[in-house]
């Protein structure tokens, strides 16, 4: 009796200190974010004064100073040094050739019509062609291609995906350069990804982290994608075989774009978890503004995309200002999302602390969402901290899916894929979102995209969700890591030493 007795207080003592427990950190929560003014960031930041806030842009730079206002007004401390919460990210933006023409037997080509350049250098002469079918590594290694231009198909042999041409291009140009040729020049016609996209994809100005990459136009070398319909101008070549080809090409012109990085820090509250970090991320970049309009709307303000995702990790500063969790935080709003994840890049070449002391990124963006009893986890089961990411999102009343659009490979097209190519878990958190369909569409990417088209009831259940899921992983016992198998496990291991 005396016994059962003692065992019922237990009972009762354990689920009562779990009760209090798990209200806690709702309650904390709650009473630490102010969702109003979570929603205050949103009308800001997606505000047609931000022009759509595009990289390199002046307005960008607004955002970013009101960013790092609202850290300064929350307790955030900077980590970045001397420029406070400011991390300069160099970019140059490339403008395609003015001039750039080909020519062979009656086939002509043209920049900007059937003719795009990869690479680009000052060239006018003609050169004799070396015809290849699709001209591997290995046959430009062997064959004599030494003051020629090689021309070949774009791929290889029964690759139909042209997204994979453009890696296999790249070790095509590095061979052919080796080697001695003056010209690559790929003939491509897949239908999967049409000329026309491919056209206004590469043929345009485009932004690029510099010094990144070792191929500058001093390599004197020129490398050319081609739309060749139907195969005439490969059955021409495959019938003429001892041809010359002319070119004329001018070299790409390169300006430095100034952009920014914005990183505040909150340390943790537990003597030994507070050299571990975790990292919250958000992109605040979108894709500006149309030129040439008159009286209609111009601007892509960008409020789904992602003024919400920086509102939210906003939000979480506003809460761990307050009332710091156990694991240290950085918060991270980045540039150049939207231009191939190079905000994101260059932090993970560049960080403020070393790597491996990132142990977990949220990442947060979304290109919107169509059903508001839901968050969308892109790679919500793909981490050890499953369970808190889906108890947050339950404790505020949503349901947490995972992935709903495996096919489009979203989780390695955000932010997060920066840093889980490095090995840190990082998956990202969205709105609900069950399918690409025309809710999505009438948003994603367009002039539509606006603050007042937004839903702040769910959007405050949703930044409350992101929040305490944050604090549940900043405050775990054992440090979150990938699950076993996954696809950046081994690259976990790699950063974090767990190999040895
Ligand atoms: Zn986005």
């Amino acid at each position: 009796m005396i016994k059962y007795r003692k065992y019922g207080i237990l009972i009762i003592l354990t689920s009562f200190s779990g009760f209090v427990q798990a209200q806690t950190d709702v309650d904390l929560t709650k009473q630490t974010v102010d969702t109003n003014e979570s929603a205050s960031h949103i009308w800001f930041l997606a505000s047609d004064e931000l022009k759509g806030r595009d990289t390199g842009s002046p307005e960008i730079d607004i955002a970013a100073s009101y960013i790092a206002a609202q850290f300064r007004k929350y307790g955030v401390l900077p980590v970045t040094g001397d420029s406070g919460y400011y991390q300069a990210v160099p970019l140059e933006a490339t403008k395609p050739p003015s001039q750039g023409t080909l020519h062979a037997g009656d086939f002509s080509f043209t920049i900007g019509e059937n003719l795009v350049a990869l690479q680009a250098t000052n060239i006018t002469a003609e050169h004799p062609v070396l015809f290849l079918e699709f001209a591997m590594p290995e046959e430009l290694t062997r064959e004599n291609v030494k003051g020629k231009i090689i021309i070949a198909k774009a791929g290889k042999s029964g690759e139909r995906n042209p997204r994979s041409f453009f890696s296999l291009s790249r070790d095509k140009r590095k061979a052919a350069k080796e080697n001695g040729a003056v010209a690559l020049v790929e003939l491509y016609n897949s239908t999967a990804f049409p000329w026309s996209m491919l056209l206004n994809f590469l043929n345009r100005e485009q932004l690029r982290l510099a010094g990144n990459d070792n191929e500058t136009d001093q390599d004197n070398f020129g490398h050319l994608w081609v739309y060749d319909p139907g195969n005439a101008f490969y059955a021409y070549l495959s019938d003429n075989k001892k041809i010359a080809a002319r070119i004329g090409l001018t070299s790409k012109e390169r300006t430095a774009v100034k952009a920014t990085n914005v990183i505040g820090m909150v340390e943790g509250t537990d003597p030994e978890l507070k050299n571990e970090y975790i990292l919250l991320s958000a992109h605040y970049d979108h894709i500006g503004y149309k030129t040439g309009t008159h009286g209609e709307d111009s601007i892509y303000n960008g409020a789904r995309d992602n003024a919400i995702g920086v509102a939210a990790i906003l939000s979480a500063a506003q809460g761990f200002g307050k009332y710091p969790p156990k694991r240290s935080v950085i918060f991270l709003a980045c540039t150049g999302e939207e231009k191939g994840l190079l905000g994101s890049k260059w932090f993970a070449e560049n960080p403020p602390v070393a790597l491996h002391k990132i142990v977990y990124n949220l990442n947060i963006d979304g290109g919107g969402y169509n059903d508001v009893t839901k968050v969308s986890i892109v790679g919500l089961h793909r981490t050890t901290a499953e369970k808190h990411l889906i108890s947050a999102v339950h404790d505020f009343g949503l349901e947490p899916i995972a992935d709903p659009a495996p096919e489009q490979n979203l989780f390695d097209r955000s932010d997060n894929v920066s840093f889980a190519a490095k090995g840190i878990p990082a998956p990202t958190f969205s709105t609900g979102f069950t399918s690409f369909d025309e809710e999505i569409m009438k948003y994603y990417h367009q002039v539509t995209d606006e603050a007042e088209s937004l839903d702040y009831d769910y959007l405050a259940k949703y930044f409350l969700s992101y929040v305490l899921a944050a604090r549940r992983i900043a405050n775990m016992e054992e440090t979150p890591f990938w699950t076993k198998g996954d696809k950046y496990e081994e690259a976990g291991r790699k950063l974090y030493e767990l190999n040895k």
